[in-house]
């Protein structure tokens, strides 16, 4: 498609490379943009260019931060005792919206995934090693999803704490095989984390 710009052609190829946005939402986008108050669609571009370059990962859970230190790993009403290990900052949402857990996370930033090269040096898993190891740590439960993938990581990392006196646990599986724990319901997920199971067992079920 000819555009009668250079310019809305760069914002359309810029716009288009966002997912699920074809090359017409793209070009609907940006003719919306160009029609609606300027201020407007500075308001959008100043959002996302702060978000960029302002946002932090915490430094104890990897958690989105605006600050060095996330709320939930600041708050001194969350046991910090408890690790939650989930793949990414969507689940830390899923189950913070469940409001049932009162523990603290770790954000592994994704699953060991040998076909897509993910290896575990390219996850946050040293720096929860590193913890557990300071003894501080009674529980840490893997929160990851069901998939072969997430299987792999939470063996990978059950293999590394070990050694060490820490409870393992897993939450149950009210959540179908290969679904995502940000599309579990509030409900299921609140249980699953409740009903959690040692996760020797859950290996020995497999
Ligand atoms: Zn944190």
């Amino acid at each position: 498609m000819e555009l009668p710009s250079r310019l809305l052609e760069n914002a359309v190829d810029e716009i288009s490379q966002l997912p699920g946005i074809g090359k017409r939402t793209a070009l609907r986008l940006a003719l919306h943009l160009l029609r609606q108050p300027e201020n407007q669609t500075l308001l959008l571009s100043s959002a996302l260019e702060k978000m960029r370059k302002e946002i932090q990962y915490c430094k104890q859970c990897h958690n989105i931060s605006d600050s060095e230190t996330c709320k939930i790993c600041e708050s001194n009403t969350r046991n910090k005792s408890i690790i939650c290990v989930v793949e990414d900052v969507r689940d830390v949402m899923a189950i913070e919206g469940t409001g049932s857990f009162k523990g603290v996370y770790h954000v592994l930033g994704g699953k060991i995934n040998p076909i897509e090269g993910i290896g575990p040096s390219q996850l946050n898993i040293s720096s929860l090693v590193a913890k557990v190891s300071k003894g501080d740590i009674s529980e840490v439960i893997f929160a990851l999803s069901s998939t072969m993938e997430g299987d792999t990581t939470n063996f990978y990392i059950y293999k590394q704490l070990k050694e060490y006196s820490v409870l393992t646990s897993t939450i149950a599986r009210g959540i179908s095989i290969g679904d995502e724990l940000e599309y579990a319901d509030e409900v299921t997920l609140g249980r699953s984390l409740m009903h959690r199971i040692p996760f020797e067992q859950s290996i020995k079920q497999v």
